[in-house]
C-alpha cells in the first residue's frame, strides 16, 4: 500500500520513490504524487526515473496505485529513482476540477455525471434545457473565480457522510468508501462536497473560464463542457 502524497498536497512535482512491484506494463511505488484515474478525473503522466508514465490507475488493492509505462520500460523491483509529473498537465486537470465544483454552485440541479481531462471538463445535471443560459452561467463562473477564494480540505467519517447525504453531489464521482474516512472539499460560501480528486488552492488560480457548449445527452443528462479561457 503506497503513500498518496497527492491526497495531503496538490502541489507535489516530484518525489523520491521506490519501486515495489511491476505487474505487467505498470509500477507500483512505496509512495506517490501521480492521482489515478477516479471521480471522473484524468490519471497523471510523467516520468518515474528515465521510465515514462502515460497513465495511472487504481489497482484492485485499497489505495493501490499502478503507474502504467510506455511499452518497453523494463523496470526493476527495488530501484530507487525520481518520480515527476507532467505538471503543466495536471495543473490544468486542478483547475478545470475546481472549476466544475463552481459549476455544481452555479447549476442548482441534481449532477449525474462529470468528467476532466486536461483540455476541457463537462458535468451533466438533470435539468430542462431552457434553464440554462451559456453567457449567464459563464458570468457567475468568471465572478466566482474573480472572488479568489481559498478552498480547504477535510476529513470526515464514513458514518458522518452517510448521515449527510447532501455533501455527495452524485455517485458517479464519488469517493470510494470503506476506508473509513472520506475527504471534504471546502470553497468556503460556495460548495462543500466529497471529493477525492486534485484541486487548486484559490479559486482565482483558475482563471478565465469558458462555456463551450451546452448539449443535450439524454432526458437526464443536459452537459455543461467548459475550457480554459
Ligand atoms: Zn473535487
Amino acid at each position: 500500500m503506497a503513500a498518496l502524497l497527492f491526497r495531503d498536497d496538490a502541489y507535489l512535482k516530484a518525489c523520491e520513490v521506490t519501486v515495489l512491484a511491476v505487474h505487467g506494463d505498470a509500477v507500483e511505488l512505496d509512495r506517490t504524487i501521480f492521482y489515478p484515474l477516479g471521480g471522473g478525473q484524468a490519471g497523471d503522466t510523467g516520468k518515474i526515473g528515465s521510465w515514462r508514465v502515460i497513465d495511472t490507475r487504481k489497482g484492485p488493492l485499497p489505495d493501490q496505485v499502478l503507474h502504467v509505462l510506455e511499452p518497453g520500460a523494463n523496470p526493476t523491483v527495488g530501484a530507487e529513482v525520481e518520480a515527476h509529473i507532467d505538471w503543466e498537465r495536471r495543473h490544468r486537470l486542478m483547475r478545470l476540477h475546481t472549476a466544475l465544483h463552481l459549476l455544481g454552485a452555479v447549476v442548482k440541479a441534481p449532477v449525474t455525471g462529470g468528467r476532466i481531462n486536461d483540455d476541457k471538463a463537462h458535468l451533466d445535471f438533470d435539468i430542462e434545457m431552457e434553464h440554462l443560459v451559456k453567457d449567464a452561467i459563464e458570468a457567475q463562473l468568471n465572478e466566482l473565480v474573480r472572488s479568489a477564494t481559498a478552498t480547504r480540505a477535510q476529513w470526515i467519517t464514513d458514518a458522518e457522510l452517510d448521515s449527510r447525504p447532501e455533501l455527495v453531489r452524485t455517485m458517479s464521482v464519488a469517493p470510494p468508501r470503506g476506508e473509513g474516512r472520506v475527504r471534504l472539499l471546502e470553497i468556503p460560501g460556495i460548495d462543500l462536497q466529497a471529493c477525492g480528486g486534485t484541486h487548486v488552492a484559490n479559486t482565482g488560480e483558475i482563471g478565465a473560464l469558458k462555456v463551450v457548449r451546452i448539449r443535450s445527452e439524454g432526458k437526464r443528462n443536459k452537459r455543461v463542457t467548459l475550457e480554459l479561457a
